[in-house]
């Protein structure tokens, strides 16, 4: 390392809080799927900031989308319309198939505001405030105290109790385990759609049905978090949509614009009528301009690049020339996940392994202790994924072997 990034890196120890363990490396700029750092070395990217960077580093269509509406306005506020945010309104209702939408400023707010929406649905039912959520374990839904509340990784939370309280955990594709925590506070269920820190774990077809069942029957509200495997990441421009089932309430964040720190929570209309009401909810940034201009080219772009078209027959071949590397290695347990959110399981700590990577010019990321995660660019090609599996192949060779 050249002795400028080490001054760089060095500095940010002494002026950053330390809540990361960072990699030593410092990325000045980005292109398609490669990254360069300050001394210029090029790197492989499959974390895309972790499932952000959908549409790849330096697009020039986005970026000049973004630079024209800095020139017109970058922030008015959310007692003025504006125009970029009703088109980007428009284009999320018409990917989703939800009614309504309220845009935030990153993937925790939008879980906030799901879990106040839910909140205030069951409110205007009974006017009772001790309404009962249920979340799942080895979930994570953000880092602010709601979010926090219904992440199910005791380690995240125990320093920071009390929680926001009644909050009942449950198992992901244990549908008994789900219907042991309802009572009749219950105003939501929560769950991402494919756990994705907790180690990429999809939700399976039948529990997916039976929980949209459970709750008509019981007038709860289905709460799907597609922060990081929604906007295509799945095949699916969102994850529950190969389910043949629509939530109640959904989340959305990380590619949502690329690169721009936005989020949005959208609804069907029958919650919205009967939840947030004028005044109940607000936010200074969310769904500004600037956000929102990102937002309309991130989903023109993706119908005209033929995003989900890549993403299944890439993310296809992706499983498979990870699954060739499972049976090659005795450390390698398992191989899970959907399209281009993939996860390889290990015997061991995966940090060594991910470092080595990086030493020779591969951006990974992990999930849990154990789990290497890929989260690529939407955009990568099958030459991007041998690329990747050759350098991948030759870390494990170096720490699987010991
Ligand atoms: C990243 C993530 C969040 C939190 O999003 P932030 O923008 O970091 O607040 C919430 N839920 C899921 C599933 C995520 O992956």
């Amino acid at each position: 390392m050249s002795a400028t990034m080490q001054k760089y890196i060095d500095e940010a120890e002494q002026a950053l809080l330390h809540t990361y363990n960072r990699y030593q490396v410092v990325f000045e700029k980005g292109d398609g799927v490669y990254l360069y750092d300050l001394d210029g070395k090029k790197y492989l990217d499959f974390v895309s900031g972790i499932a952000v960077f959908a549409l790849g580093y330096n697009n020039k269509e986005y970026n000049d989308a973004l630079k024209a509406q800095i020139d017109k306005i970058i922030h008015t506020s959310n007692y003025y319309y504006n125009l970029p945010a009703v088109e980007a309104a428009k284009k999320l209702k018409e990917i989703s198939g939800m009614d309504r939408v309220f845009f935030t400023n990153s993937g925790a707010e939008a879980v906030e505001g799901a879990i106040k929406t839910a909140r205030k649905y069951a409110y205007l039912k009974d006017g009772r405030t001790d309404h009962e959520i249920i979340a799942m374990n080895h979930s994570f839904h953000g880092r602010t105290m709601g979010a926090l509340s219904v992440t199910g990784n005791p380690h995240y939370r125990e320093a920071f109790e009390p929680m926001i309280g009644n909050i009942r955990f449950a198992d992901l594709n244990d549908f008994e385990s789900v219907e042991a925590q309802v009572t009749d506070r219950t105003c939501a269920i929560i769950f991402e759609t494919v756990q994705g820190e907790g180690g990429i774990y999809p939700a399976a077809e039948e529990f997916m049905q039976k929980v949209r069942k459970l709750c008509d029957e019981r007038d709860i509200l289905m709460i799907l978090d597609e922060i990081q495997c929604g906007m295509g990441r799945t095949g699916e421009m969102f994850a529950w949509q190969r389910y043949g089932i629509k939530p109640d309430v959904m989340t959305s964040a990380k590619a949502l614009g690329c690169g721009v720190p936005v989020g949005a929570f959208l609804m069907t209309e029958k919650v919205a009528a009967r939840s947030l009401a004028a005044g109940d909810h607000g936010t200074t940034y969310g769904g500004n301009p600037l956000a929102c201009a990102a937002i309309c080219k991130v989903v023109e772009l993706f119908e005209k690049q033929d995003v989900l078209a890549n993403v299944r027959e890439t993310g296809a071949y992706l499983g498979e020339r990870l699954d060739q590397l499972a049976e090659e290695f005795d450390c390698v347990k398992a191989r899970r996940g959907v399209g281009l959110l993939q996860g390889l399981v290990f015997d061991r700590p995966v940090g060594d392994m991910i470092r080595k990577a990086m030493d020779k010019g591969l951006v990974l990321i992990n999930a849990g202790a154990d789990i290497i995660r890929f989260v690529p660019s939407l955009i990568i090609t099958k030459e991007n994924v041998d690329e990747m599996i050759v350098i991948l192949r030759e870390s494990l060779k170096e720490t699987c072997s010991l």
